[in-house]
């Protein structure tokens, strides 16, 4: 029987990290496999940015890029300082992906397709030569006496390979393959784990009329979260109603504090529907539509200031009769409504969980990780890259960032001290 053939390096996860570590390794001539459990690459990845994949963030400082990530953001110096915002621009620029710069700063393909991206990542391995194994479920991990990691597929196969980088992803969207199979193998490692969180999540409201308002997108709203009456954060932009609750940016940003906040008890949302208007401003505004609308009803002369959808949920929660002339509404009527449209308050219930988390919160704990490299301080020769870290940023394409950069700097490490060379070690 001829003895297997041992690879370089073994990439696991084909998703974003996996691809881009797998032909980034391959330049090097290293004769390399990039293992994917589903029948094709990068199925998370295109359902990225809703299709249109926000491949990175053009925030070009790289401190500032870091901050996003919170107080361990420092971590990604070095994968951002090797490989930043410019360099996965020009990236896909050269695989003939031009991008475009939008609202916040979000780097998109100019074609708005994800499938773009994937299709420039598959060129990429392609042109490299990279092996690829699909349909190939790793189970588990050893690691030889002979400092060799010996992977078993689900289905019996045995891959032996000298170097590992671990891109598995998080668990979060299980359904796309990232189901945290990583987590199992790191831990046997000894290697430990920060406790798993869903992120960037919808958060559900105990008033069920938001219901009506499923769909309605509102662009430049502020909401502010609250507990025990004290303001924790507030967040200016864009919010989406859902059959449960809310979502959209400005809400998936701030629900991770809110599942911070509801281990302690209830949390508030208020939202102010017209935040560049101060209460007087918005007074002389509203009295100026009911001038212009005095024979009116009520119900029909809200149209200048509020979606459609909106109005009659404003109209019912004002408690003003919605077939009382406009003429006839009385000061402390007009106060109500104004109170609504600048406090809007809604109870949060809930986060979502895993099955629709944007982001993995927790992963591999950062101490035991050489940021330099991304090679394990615990186990030679073992590297990671992507969500699996314990790092998890805003949206605005920083977690797609996150994980071109860091595979990039663990395909770049993994064989320094070795002979680059095919075959040999
Ligand atoms: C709906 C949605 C929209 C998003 N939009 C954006 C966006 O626009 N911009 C942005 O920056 N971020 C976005 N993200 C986050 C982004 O997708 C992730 O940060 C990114 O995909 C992480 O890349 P990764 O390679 O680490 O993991 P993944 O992309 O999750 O890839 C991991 C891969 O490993 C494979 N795998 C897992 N276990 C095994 C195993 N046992 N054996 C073999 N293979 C295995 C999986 O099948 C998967 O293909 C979005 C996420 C979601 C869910």
């Amino acid at each position: 029987m001829s003895s297997p053939i041992i690879y370089d390096v073994a990439i696991i996860g084909g998703g974003a990290a996996g691809m881009m570590a797998a032909g980034t390794v391959a330049e090097s001539g290293a004769n390399i496999v990039l293992i994917e459990k589903n029948d094709r690459l990068g199925k998370k990845l295109l359902i990225t940015g809703k299709g249109r994949c926000n491949v990175t963030n053009n925030d070009q400082d790289v401190k500032s890029f870091c901050d996003k990530f919170g107080s361990s953001g420092k971590f990604l110096y070095s994968s951002l300082y090797q490989f930043g915002v410019n360099d996965v621009i020009n990236f896909f620029s050269k695989y003939g992906v031009k991008c475009k710069i939008e609202r916040g700063n979000r780097v998109f393909p100019e074609s708005d397709k994800a499938q773009d991206i994937l299709n420039a990542l598959i060129v990429f391995l392609r042109e490299t030569s990279v092996n690829i194994l699909l349909k190939s479920a790793v189970k588990s991990i050893k690691l030889e006496k002979n400092s060799i990691f010996k992977l078993l597929i689900e289905d019996g196969r045995e891959i032996v390979s000298r170097r590992i980088i671990i891109c598995t992803g998080g668990k979060s969207y299980p359904t796309t393959g990232s189901n945290g199979d990583g987590y199992k193998w790191i831990q046997d490692f000894g290697h430990s784990l920060v406790p798993l969180k869903p992120v960037l999540v919808s958060v559900k409201t105990k008033e069920k009329f938001v219901k009506d308002l499923q769909g309605l997108s509102l662009k430049n709203v502020k909401i502010s979260i609250i507990q025990n009456d004290r303001k924790i954060d507030d967040r200016f932009g864009e919010l989406l109603f859902t059959s449960q609750g809310l979502s959209g940016p400005i809400v998936l940003d701030l629900s991770k504090r809110i599942s911070e906040l509801l281990i302690s008890g209830p949390v508030k949302i208020v939202l102010d529907f017209k935040p560049a208007l101060d209460n007087k401003s918005l007074d002389l505004r509203i009295l100026r539509d009911f001038k212009e609308q005095a024979n009116k009803e009520y119900k029909n002369s809200l149209s200048m200031l509020l979606p459609k959808k909106l109005i009659p949920v404003i109209i019912d929660k004002s408690g003003i009769n919605p077939v009382k002339p406009v003429n006839s509404i009385t000061k402390d009527e007009r106060k109500k409504l104004l109170h609504l449209l600048k406090e809007f308050s809604l109870t949060i219930d809930e986060v979502d969980g895993f099955s629709k988390a944007i982001i993995t919160s927790g992963g591999i704990n950062l101490k035991e990780i050489t940021p330099t490299s991304m090679e394990s301080k615990i186990v030679k020769n073992l590297f990671f890259a992507g969500e699996i870290i314990d790092l998890d940023g805003p949206t605005g394409g920083y977690n797609l960032q996150l994980a071109w950069s860091t595979a990039r700097l663990a395909a770049n490490n993994c064989l320094k001290g070795t002979i680059n060379e095919k075959g040999k070690d």
